[in-house]
């Protein structure tokens, strides 16, 4: 390995600076799920707006309770949905249900639990020891009017679709589909939509689908891939070509030293700047990184599949999503240290991230039989059994 390489934590930095402003659009809110919210919402009135009632029971004063009275006449029934009524007699009560407004000159909710009710009275049973304010949700408890309440960056997930929907927002503006394309190049790879059989000295191409399946389970692209030989001009072609109209472009192969591996050459000829090749890790070890001149990011991902799956979860989805955090798992057992960054295969139960084994380092197969990785730092000797490491899973 090169001296000119750089460490994972370099790359990191390195991939983390080049700032390309992804677009954004408005999408109806029932289409926001899993985006990443473009826009500030704030609260357009308190929340909750009202003195919200939290149990079916009766409202009465807690002044009157304290004075001893037991016995309230029922004045009326405040429905949800209904505007506030008002208590005219200190012992006078009304109906509640969950969800409506508290009524004027209330500050007591008992629940039916702790009552009889007849002949249009409530009594509250000698048990209940009600406390003032109990089961009311005061107005804008959860949020004042202008307080902010979803800020810009978050993952739109079931509860900030709640928030948002409360707001009475019909549509949100969210960062559009990521336009990434994959170009895939070697001369010994044929489409799996080839209407001709593969040759014994052929394989079929994986890494287009495999990073494409990625990038889809994250629900945040919007993915094109097209092939090229590993003639300069044909990839020379390709390459200017598919710069046009993206927003993230990625190369799988061609990245290495081989006579064949032309795409660092053809990346600058086409004036995507080089921020880095080669990283200190195995596998991944060739990476090349770079800005276009629109400033979209360029990744050259290794062709070895699983070299290449790594780099596309490790560096590459975290760049779509600048919420993203690794897990931190356990390791279920002891794990060689190397003189470079290593990412272990691993199976993970309960937290407990057990090594795969791969028969060599392009090994498909078991890597299919993995959850996803473990990124064991640059070191001497072992981690112990227990040690904490970032954990990166395939979903
Ligand atoms: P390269 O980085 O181009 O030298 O490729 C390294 C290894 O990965 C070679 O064995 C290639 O055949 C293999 N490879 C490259 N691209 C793909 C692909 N799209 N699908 C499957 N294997 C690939
Ligand atoms: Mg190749």
């Amino acid at each position: 390995m090169p001296r000119s390489s750089i460490t994972v934590q370099q790359a990191d930095r390195l991939i983390r600076r080049c700032r390309y402003p992804f677009p954004s659009q408005r999408v109806p809110l029932d289409t926001a799920a899993g985006r990443i919210l473009h826009e500030t919402v704030r609260a357009n009135r308190p929340f909750p707006p009202y003195d919200r009632v939290m149990m079916d029971g009766i409202a009465v004063s807690f002044a009157a309770w304290q004075r001893g009275q037991r016995v309230f006449k029922v004045e009326g029934v405040q429905q949800p949905g209904r505007p506030p009524q008002r208590r005219r007699r200190i012992a006078g009560c009304f109906e509640v249900m969950t969800g409506a407004v508290l009524p004027g000159g209330c500050d007591c909710v008992v629940p039916v639990e702790e009552l009889t009710i007849a002949n249009g009275q409530a009594s509250i049973k000698e048990t209940a020891k009600p406390v003032p304010r109990q089961y009311i949700h005061p107005a804008g408890s959860d949020a004042r009017r202008g307080e902010v309440m979803l800020r810009p960056g978050r993952v739109l997930d079931g509860p900030a679709i709640a928030v948002a929907a409360s707001l009475g927002k019909r549509s949100l503006r969210v960062q559009r589909l990521v336009r990434v394309h994959i170009l895939s190049t070697g001369d010994e790879l044929l489409a799996v939509t080839a209407l001709r059989r593969v040759r014994p000295h052929e394989v079929y191409r994986s890494n287009p689908h495999a990073l494409a399946a990625s990038l889809n389970l994250q629900g945040r692209c919007e993915v094109t891939h097209s092939h090229a030989t590993d003639d300069p001009r044909a990839l020379g072609r390709a390459l200017r070509l598919a710069l046009r109209s993206v927003d993230l472009l990625l190369l799988t192969g061609g990245v290495s030293r081989g006579r064949y591996d032309h795409v660092p050459d053809l990346l600058q000829q086409a004036r995507v700047n080089q921020v880095f090749h080669r990283v200190r890790q195995r596998p991944g070890g060739p990476l090349w990184f770079g800005q276009a001149p629109r400033g979209q990011p360029v990744f050259g991902l290794p062709g070895n599949p699983v070299s290449c799956l790594v780099c596309l979860q490790r560096y590459v989805i975290p760049l779509l999503d600048p919420g993203f955090t690794p897990l931190t798992v356990r390791l279920a057992s002891r794990m060689a240290r190397q003189s470079r960054t290593l990412f272990q295969a691993v199976r993970l139960c309960e937290n407990q991230a057990t090594a795969v084994i791969l028969n060599t380092s392009g090994d498909l197969v078991r890597l299919a039989g993995s959850d996803g990785f473990v990124e064991l730092p640059a070191g001497n000797g072992y981690l112990r059994r227990g040690s904490n490491v970032r954990y990166w899973s395939w979903k």
